[in-house]
């Protein structure tokens, strides 16, 4: 498959036609480790799967693809995407960061910078992190839309200034997944998704995703990832595949559900601020009144109490105590993302029965 199709086109083919040998439609999965050589000094291309495995290389072909870029490596988590992509640069290394970040990721940059492996800087709004990249810096990480304050950064803005001043940008592109955005193109010279979340869209894969352009990049992060070892597995390779075929349709129809939510949370009385950019299913929002917020969770019956984001099925998370309780809260207060905040992942149930929900939640 290659880029030249479009979207839709790319995500429907995800595997298919991959295997010569029989035809087989849908992608094979290669559960074998090793692989026969066909004699002394000759490769069917294939050796041992940490290296490469048949049914993982037909998924990174579509990823690559979909992210406009030339190559794609998966993983097998978000967080051992971001960590690898972070690996490959020199001990010491800069690094401007938004400050409204995954709260694990947040944990890995905290435990890199007590190391002294990297030092971190971190701007709160796009002007702050424009203002801090200078020729000292020498990566700069935004997640955008920011979690779960829903800030947008301006990629090719900030990727401009920084390869101007010699720094590499990575962009992690969970949120808005390739359906909304393409920071390749865009100017980002590393992607790093958890594919757990929309690419995914089912909550039954863990997995994670490297994408670059940048040859010498892509050289790095491949002989990491073969000596390290944290590869996607084939049974994992293919539930990812099978879920992209669906990406667009589930994408779409969850940015139809949220803004409708969003609209229907504004009218409300019981909710301080809505936070929501009008694309995608993440919607974050204040109460006014905090201390209700166990009632609310415990009242809710189409929305689901958990962590994560970017399945079919709604979800409810408290960031407070749930994805970014490892944020000391005098720093999450400082940024504000505060102790009334609720974060929403719409999934693709009927509108009606999510608003009824929220309103007997709310307002009860
Ligand atoms: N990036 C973002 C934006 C996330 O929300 C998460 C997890 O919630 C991660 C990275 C980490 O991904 P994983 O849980 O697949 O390791």
């Amino acid at each position: 498959m290659t880029r030249d199709f479009k979207l839709d086109t790319i995500l429907a083919h995800a595997g298919i036609n991959s295997d010569e040998a029989t035809g087989a439609l849908a992608s094979p999965i290669h559960f074998s480790t090793t692989y026969q050589h066909p004699e002394f000094g000759h490769s069917t291309g294939f050796d041992y799967t940490r290296t490469k495995n048949p049914t993982r290389a037909t998924l990174e072909k579509t990823l690559a693809a979909i992210e406009k870029a030339d190559y794609a490596l998966a993983t097998s988590s978000g967080m051992s995407a971001i960590i690898l992509a972070f690996e490959i640069f020199p001990v010491g290394s800069k690094v401007v960061a938004a400050r409204d970040l995954y709260g694990g990721t947040f944990r890995w940059f905290n435990d890199k910078e007590a190391e002294g492996r990297f030092a971190f800087t971190y701007t709160n709004t796009e002007e702050e992190m424009i203002a801090a990249i200078t020729d000292e810096t020498d990566i700069v990480y935004i997640e955008t839309p920011t979690n779960p304050l829903m800030i947008e950064f301006d990629i090719e803005k900030v990727a401009q200034l920084a390869h101007e001043k010699g720094a590499a940008v990575i962009v992690d592109n969970t949120f808005y997944s390739p359906i909304y955005q393409n920071p390749i193109p865009l100017g980002a010279d590393i992607v790093v998704h958890s594919a757990t979340k929309y690419l995914s869209g089912h909550n039954d894969v863990l997995a994670g995703v490297v994408v670059t352009s940048n040859q010498d990049f892509y050289d790095r992060l491949f002989y990491n990832l073969n000596t390290t070892g944290p590869n996607l597995s084939p049974f994992d390779s293919y539930m990812l595949m099978r879920g992209l075929k669906t990406l667009k349709l589930r994408m779409e129809k969850s940015t139809e559900n949220a803004k409708a939510v969003a609209d229907f949370l504004e009218s409300l009385p019981t909710v301080k601020e809505v936070l929501y950019t009008g694309k995608g299913g993440m919607i974050s929002f204040k109460v006014a009144d905090e201390s209700k917020i166990p009632n609310i969770i415990n009242t809710l019956d189409v929305f689901t109490f958990a962590e994560s984001l970017g399945g079919v099925e709604s979800l409810i998370t408290y960031p407070t105590t749930q994805t970014h309780a490892d944020i000391p809260s005098d720093v999450r207060a400082s940024y504000g993302l505060t102790d009334d905040l609720l974060r929403l992942s719409i999934g693709i149930e009927d509108v009606d029965d999510l608003i009824n929900d929220l309103k007997n939640a709310l307002e009860a």
